[in-house]
């Protein structure tokens, strides 16, 4: 029997700007049969745009959603390079992933556009994966005030009962793209944080899933998910590999199942 959704745990692969279609093929070739036995999370991958319809070729009918790494908060109109949830509605996707730091970094993306679509995701029955994170190492108790206050204005104006479908990724900046994790505890303090807010008046009084990202690798997941306190990862270059990926959906399935 499933655990209820907002407990369950969720593995996404974010694989930003690599693989072309026909690589992404390949992966998701590489992907389907390697976690083909992994019944107690939801995994997704999240390919670039041009790889969406092979994601929907590949992995229809198997155990793995996919998404995309960003959407435009209108339906359509002048705006050149951009991408509506109709289309990705249209490719099959059931995710997507917004406001992560490099958009925010790179296309000057503010927290008011990031809750802009936040809420154009839920309107399309899709579940947003919204990263939000601190800029900086330092003190967790820092740390989680700042992130609370990115949740207040990112989900300002969206129901009690739409903000329980939203599956927060806490990716602290400086641990994204470097060699090591953030510690258990920091990421403990922080999901406590999240957590709290987001079951109080202010926050809706709703649980939500809560998932980690930064430098993961199979070596980080029991830690993260038994002292971290995560209901799952968020990965970045270690689901480049499809095999690295798997092993790491496989042991958060593990660990999930020996803590519960
Ligand atoms: C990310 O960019 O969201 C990420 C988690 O990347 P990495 O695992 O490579 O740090």
């Amino acid at each position: 029997m499933h655990p209820p959704a907002a407990t369950r745990p969720l593995v996404g692969a974010g694989l930003k700007m690599n693989l072309t279609s026909s690589e992404a093929r390949r992966y998701f070739d590489a992907l389907r049969p390697a976690v083909a036995g992994i019944t107690g999370c939801d995994l997704v991958v999240l390919p670039p745009f041009t790889s969406l319809h092979v994601a929907q070729e590949r992995l229809h009918g198997s155990n793995v959603a996919w998404g995309a790494q960003d959407v435009h908060p209108l339906d359509r109109g002048a705006h050149t390079g951009d991408i509506s949830m109709p289309m990705l509605v249209d490719l099959g996707c059931t995710y997507v992933e917004v406001g992560h730091i490099e958009r925010r970094r790179d296309h000057g993306e503010t927290e008011g556009v990031v809750a802009a679509k936040v809420a154009q995701v839920l309107r399309y029955d899709a579940t947003p994966i919204l990263c939000i994170g601190e800029p900086a190492a330092g003190d967790p108790e820092a740390a989680r005030e700042q992130v609370v206050g990115q949740l207040r204005v990112e989900l300002a104006g969206i129901a009690a009962r739409d903000r329980a479908r939203v599956v927060i990724a806490y990716e602290p900046t400086w641990a994204i793209g470097v060699a090591e994790t953030a510690s258990a505890g920091h990421v403990a303090c922080v999901q406590r944080g999240i957590r709290a807010w987001l079951a109080s008046p202010e926050g809706g009084g709703v649980a939500v899933r809560v998932i980690y990202g930064g430098s993961v690798d199979q070596s980080a997941v029991r830690s993260m998910l038994e002292a971290g306190g995560v209901d799952g990862l968020f990965v970045g270059r270690a689901a480049l590999d499809p095999g690295r990926f798997a092993a790491i959906a496989a042991a958060v399935q593990a660990a999930t199942q020996t803590s519960g």
